[in-house]
C-alpha cells in the first residue's frame, strides 16, 4: 500500500489597518504631498523620522520642521539579490540618510550603482507618482547630482489617520499522523473519531493526545453521519476571503456517539429554520478530497428534534 504524504498550503492573512497618532500621520501626509518632516524636541534637535515622545524628556512632540530632500549617507549596505516584497528589485543599497535639517539618520532604499557608493555621498529623494500616505510614498532615494523626476502632484485629501498593514504568511500544512489518518477515512465517506483511553471521550476530527488527560488516543471510532446541531449562527455579513454566499448558518454538529461536536454548514434548507436540537445528516460532495470541506453540508433529516438535556454538555 502506497502512503499518500498529506501536505496543504496555508495563508495566513490579517488585513489590518493601523491608525498613525497625529505625530506619524502627518508624517505621512507631509509624504503624500511630497515632502518630508522631522519633528524638533525641546533642546532644538531636529528628529527625522520623527516620534511621537522626545526621547531625552518624555514630553509631547508637538513641534514639526521640513527638512531635506537632499541629504547624507552615514552608512549602507548593499542588496546584491533584492526578493520579492523589497523596494527595488534591481540591486540597491539599504542607506541611514540624514536629511538636511535633521540631526538622525532615516533608513530607506538607495538606487545607484555600487560604485557609485560611499558614505557622505549626497542623496535626494524621489517620490512615487502615486501616493496614498505610506512610507513607500517616498519610493527611493538617488545620487543628488543626478536629474530628480519631477513631482506627480496627488490630490490633497484628509489628513492621514489610517493605513493598510496587512500581515500575510504562507505555510506548508503536513497533516500528521492521526489527521491524516481522519482525512483518508473521508475519501472512503468515513467520520471517524478517536477515543481517550482515559476518560472514554470520542473526539472528532480526531486529536493524537486527550487535552484533558494528555495520554494517547489509539483507538479509531467510526461515527455516524447524522448528529444534532448544538449551537449555531447565522452569518449574513460578507467578509474577506468568504467561501459562501451569506446567508448561510455554520453550526456544531454534535455527531451520534462523539463527545465534541464538528464546526460544519447547515444546508438544504432556510437558514430561519436552523435550530438547537435539529436532526442533521452529512452530504457528500461527489469529488471527494482528503478534507473536511468533502462534506458538503449536514442537511435537516426527518427526526424529532434532540431535546436540550441530550446534548447540553455538549454545548
Ligand atoms: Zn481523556
Amino acid at each position: 500500500m502506497t502512503t499518500v504524504e498529506l501536505v496543504s498550503p496555508f495563508v495566513l492573512e490579517y488585513a489590518y489597518k493601523r491608525s498613525t497618532g497625529p505625530v506619524i500621520g502627518r508624517f505621512l501626509t507631509a509624504l503624500r504631498a511630497g515632502r518630508i518632516e522631522g519633528v524638533r524636541t525641546a533642546t532644538g534637535r531636529v528628529l527625522c523620522p520623527p516620534v511621537e515622545y522626545d526621547p531625552e524628556t518624555g514630553e509631547d512632540i508637538v513641534d514639526f520642521v521640513e527638512v531635506g530632500p537632499e541629504g547624507t549617507v552615514t552608512t549602507w549596505t548593499w542588496v546584491a539579490e533584492p526578493e520579492p516584497g523589497q523596494p527595488l528589485s534591481e540591486p540597491f543599497a539599504y542607506a541611514l540618510v540624514k536629511l538636511d535639517g535633521a540631526d538622525t539618520a532615516m533608513l530607506h532604499a538607495l538606487k545607484c550603482g555600487k560604485d557609485a557608493l560611499v558614505t557622505g555621498m549626497r542623496v535626494r529623494a524621489v517620490f512615487a507618482a502615486e501616493r496614498s500616505g505610506m512610507i513607500t510614498d517616498l519610493a527611493y532615494f538617488q545620487p543628488a547630482d543626478l536629474p530628480a523626476p519631477e513631482l506627480v502632484p496627488v490630490p490633497a485629501e484628509h489628513p492621514v489617520t489610517r493605513f493598510k498593514a496587512p500581515v500575510h504568511a504562507e505555510y506548508t500544512v503536513a497533516a500528521g499522523a492521526t489527521t491524516a489518518e481522519f482525512l483518508r477515512g473521508i475519501l472512503r465517506k468515513e467520520l471517524n473519531g478517536r477515543r481517550c483511553p482515559s476518560c472514554d471521550k470520542i473526539y472528532i476530527p480526531p486529536r493524537g493526545s486527550c487535552p484533558l488527560c494528555g495520554v494517547r488516543t489509539s483507538e479509531v471510532v467510526p461515527l455516524a453521519q447524522k448528529g444534532t446541531v448544538t449551537t449555531f449562527s447565522i452569518i449574513r455579513i460578507p467578509f474577506e476571503g468568504q467561501v459562501l454566499e451569506p446567508p448561510y448558518a455554520a453550526a456544531h454538529v454534535l455527531l451520534d456517539g462523539a463527545d465534541v461536536p464538528l464546526l460544519h454548514i447547515v444546508g438544504d434548507c432556510d437558514v430561519d429554520d436552523v435550530r438547537m436540537g435539529m436532526r442533521v445528516e452529512a452530504v457528500w460532495v461527489e469529488d471527494l478530497q482528503p478534507t473536511l470541506a468533502s462534506v458538503r453540508y449536514f442537511r435537516p433529516i426527518d427526526e424529532p428534534d434532540a431535546t436540550y438535556e441530550s446534548f447540553k454538555e455538549h454545548v
